[in-house]
């Protein structure tokens, strides 16, 4: 490789040297629990038992730390096994984390309802009012701000490089998900986050097909080396095949982000007049109040778009259930286009909390079909309101 390959490039090759004894291309993938051992303690490549150290796990971390420009990647069986893992490294009972209030549901759950009886504390606050997250820091107290760009489901869009400005200034970890935008198209550890959170079963899978979640550290050795012991302890790793999936997944990454952001991009304008609509988010609308800020800080605005609906929830749920492409299921970020409710369905578990998301709002996301058949899915499901 040349010095500094492309993301493209990087995309495809890092951690992925072919087979030294073989020649595959395909490095193999290495279901086994344990390693012999030369004797006692004579490890081959530092191998001992699988929960501790797997070639294929190993493959896929250094591919994540390339593509997030990190110093160390460690992936999990699910996105929030990392965020959980990242919380117990972190943080201890009696600190305070400071996250957005429209933070992915689970994420609000874990940090709520598993990390709060243990004495973590949490506030919500509206992540892209820069002054209320400055007042919603307790000096002394708040040790992390959790940040998620562009967020769920209303793609409102927070700034990373001011976030992190206030966040150091207070000496609190600085916590990105990067789950919707994908390294492809925003790069947090660049713009001053500490640590980097991703659900992998989402666009870095890119086909539905597998679970995971990772980590990934910039500069903060020291909570990347608890983390990573946390990871060996606990034991909440990706498994084999699961990580060997995800990489397969990671090498298509750039071209399936490029053709999500342009359908997106084409289905909200084709949207953005209709009667049946109150309301489009999606970044790449000049009318999106985070537009700007999202072409600065991001390559591509992203396949996710949400749809108000004038006729309310009934309305919303009418056209949820009646389009034929777009398959009505939770999750995002597949090939394939879907369709959520998210009042009742990824969202349900943050009902009656400052969380919950307005009933008339549906969920897209755009897959990478050819962009004329989803139009016309959405257009059917839209003339039978
Ligand atoms: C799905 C998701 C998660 C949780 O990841 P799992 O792999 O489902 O555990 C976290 N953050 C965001 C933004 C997500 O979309």
């Amino acid at each position: 490789m040349t010095d500094s390959p492309n993301f493209d490039t990087v995309a495809i090759h890092a951690g992925q040297e072919f087979d030294p004894t073989t020649g595959a291309v395909i490095p193999p993938v290495y279901l086994t629990s344990t390693f012999v051992q030369d004797g006692i303690g004579g490890l081959r490549g530092g191998y001992e038992y699988s929960r501790g150290g797997n070639p294929t796990r190993d493959s896929l971390q250094t591919l994540l730390a390339a593509l997030e420009g990190g110093q160390l990647a460690l992936s999990f069986a699910s996105g929030l096994a990392a965020e959980d893992t990242l919380l117990r490294a972190a943080l201890v009972p009696g600190d305070h984390i400071v996250l957005g209030n429209d933070v992915y549901g689970g994420t609000h759950r874990l940090i709520e309802r598993v990390h709060g009886p243990w004495g973590v504390r949490n506030s919500t606050v509206e992540m892209s009012d820069l002054a209320a997250v400055e007042t919603a820091i307790i000096p002394g107290e708040t040790k992390m701000l959790w940040v998620e760009t562009p967020s769920n489901p209303l793609m409102k869009i927070s700034d990373i490089t001011a976030l992190a400005e206030i966040g150091h200034r207070h000496g609190v970890t600085v916590v990105v998900d990067n789950t919707f935008a994908s390294p492809a198209l925003q790069q947090p550890l660049a713009l001053g986050a500490d640590v980097v959170v991703h659900s992998t079963t989402k666009y870095l899978g890119g086909h539905s097909d597998v679970l995971g979640g990772a980590l990934i550290f910039g500069t903060d050795n020291e909570l990347a080396q608890k983390a990573s012991f946390l990871q060996f302890a606990a034991g909440p790793i990706s498994a084999p095949l699961d990580a060997w999936l995800t990489i397969r997944g990671i090498k298509t990454l750039s071209v399936r982000m490029d053709r999500h952001c342009s359908n997106a991009q084409a289905i909200a304008e084709h949207l953005v007049a209709h009667p049946a609509l109150d309301g489009i988010y999606y970044p790449g609308l000049p009318s999106h109040p985070g537009h700007e800020l999202a072409a600065a800080q991001m390559s591509g605005f992203g396949g996710m778009i949400s749809l108000a609906f004038s006729g309310g929830a009934p309305a919303a749920r009418a056209f949820a259930e009646s389009t034929q492409l777009f398959q009505l299921a939770e999750s995002l970020g597949g090939v394939e286009s879907l369709v959520n409710y998210p009042a009742e369905m990824t969202h349900a578990s943050v009902r009656g909390t400052e969380l919950e998301v307005p009933d008339n709002i549906v969920r897209l996301s755009v897959g990478i079909e050819y962009v004329g058949d989803l139009i016309a899915d959405i257009d059917g499901a839209l003339a039978k309101l």
